[in-house]
């Protein structure tokens, strides 16, 4: 039995009153030993605890495909312990940690160090991701067999940050984990027709006088990846989809059957490429650039559409924290990247369920069932329903507020939300029964 103090006393049970769970009617959900032991009308039912969630959705705990936690190497701009805590205070009850830390985790060593920090520190589960290839070199396969033989067990792998260019390698790798159910997420990006790309290649591209990045240089490898998937058999994810030509390709792959999944980030949902123009943060601010790029209102459009047809299967936050000196400089010499799990929900309210593109039930789909499934987390992503895992979200959708950087839990402080009145507000997380966040304070 498991048992934990809350603030005094030993709680085994919390009753949620009234949560209305994917949106529905309202209804009491009892949590018991890490699991949701019943729901309905509980009003007789003797709880530890009572949680009043009057006017609350609740969602199962979020999953993130893709999350940059920067441990190990990378400490002044998050850790473990800090981007776990971002993820619990959006809603998330998993997160997935991208490998392109220092050292890369490319060796079981690495992904099992990050594994046993997730289990020491985490306020949500931890995952880690597999590079494909050593150092994230793209010359050589890393030690697939050995992540996912390992404590950590690697089933996501990618060089997320860099493209797997080489056909080649690109084929073996996809390949290799079939061998153990595994999937190689792309970062698809043609390195040669992006060097030196600043921002999206058009219009504004071209009145700035930046270089721009095609989308061609995104289809290219997701198309050429469709193929080599196809081809051998395998499992293959599309990172951070962003553009309305990608969409079709990958329509077009999953028309044929192939086991083709992929994720967009919220801020591909909301934002485009004439932040980097006009903005409530002013001109030329590097806030806005991350890799791949704020692409046009034309693109925002195709990628809502997909992800409510189910084109694309699951939104990921892509969350990449950067210390202020590595974003607060000249746009072409600033990091690429945002931070985005305590906004994530919110945005996906305001251009998802806010457009009537989906309901809650959707949102519950898209960003706890599919990415929990992509990334074969057992536990994970299952519906709120008497025996599941006790990962839980209370939403409120009812309130509207700025974002404000000072009081996110991440390290970083590069979000491009700042000042920006969002919906919806993360009032409550649990992990297997646990509370990770209350009234939208860390526990
Ligand atoms: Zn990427």
């Amino acid at each position: 039995m498991s048992t934990y103090d809350l603030h005094e006393g030993t709680v085994t049970t919390i009753l949620i009153r009234g949560a209305r769970i994917l949106g529905g009617t309202p209804s009491d959900i009892l949590l018991r030993d890490g699991v949701v032991a019943d729901i309905g009308d509980l009003a007789g039912v003797r709880a530890d605890q009572a949680v009043d969630a009057d006017g609350l959705i609740a969602l199962p705990g979020l999953v993130d495909l893709h999350t940059h936690l920067r441990e190990p190497g990378r400490e002044d701009a998050e850790t473990v312990e800090t981007g776990t805590q971002a993820a619990a205070r959006g809603g998330y009850t998993a997160v997935h940690a991208m490998a392109n830390t220092s050292p890369v985790a490319d060796t079981a060593g690495v992904v099992e160090q990050v594994w046993r920090l997730g289990q020491e520190y985490g306020h949500c589960d931890v995952q880690p991701v597999g590079a494909v290839t050593s150092g994230l070199g793209g010359s050589q396969l890393a030690e697939l067999g050995a992540m996912a033989d390992s404590a950590a067990r690697v089933r996501v792998f990618s060089d997320d940050g860099k493209c797997v260019s080489d056909a080649v390698l690109m084929r073996r790798a996809l390949e290799y984990v079939k061998a153990f159910d595994g999937v190689v997420a792309q970062h698809a990006q043609e390195p040669r027709l992006t060097e030196g790309a600043q921002l999206n290649e058009g219009e504004v591209s071209a009145r700035l006088g930046l270089i721009g990045w095609p989308a061609v240089a995104e289809e290219a490898i997701i198309a050429r990846d469709c193929l080599l998937a196809a081809h051998v058999g395998s499992r293959l994810h599309v990172c951070h989809v962003s553009t309305a030509g990608s969409v079709e390709i990958i329509r077009w792959a999953k028309s044929k059957g192939w086991d083709v999944t992929a994720e967009v980030t919220p801020h591909h949902l909301l934002l485009t490429d004439s932040c980097a123009e006009r903005s409530p943060l002013g001109p030329y601010n590097p806030i806005y650039k991350v890799n791949p790029p704020l692409r046009t209102a034309e693109d925002v459009r195709a990628l809502r559409e997909a992800l409510a047809d189910g084109t694309i299967d699951c939104v990921a936050t892509d969350h990449a924290p950067h210390p202020v000196e590595d974003k607060e400089t000249e746009w072409a010499a600033a990091a690429m990247g945002m931070i985005g799990l305590e906004t994530a929900l919110s945005v996906v309210q305001e251009a998802m369920v806010e457009t009537g593109l989906l309901d809650w039930a959707g949102v519950a789909d898209r960003m706890s069932a599919r990415p929990a499934a992509i990334g074969r987390l057992a536990g994970h992503g299952r519906p709120v329903e008497p025996g599941s895992p006790g990962n839980l979200t209370l939403f409120d959708p009812s309130v509207r507020q700025p974002v404000d950087p000072a009081a996110m839990a991440s390290k970083s402080r590069n979000t491009p939300y700042e000042g920006l009145t969002l919906p919806g507000r993360v009032v409550a997380t649990f992990l297997r029964g646990r509370p990770t966040v209350l009234e939208g304070k860390l526990v």
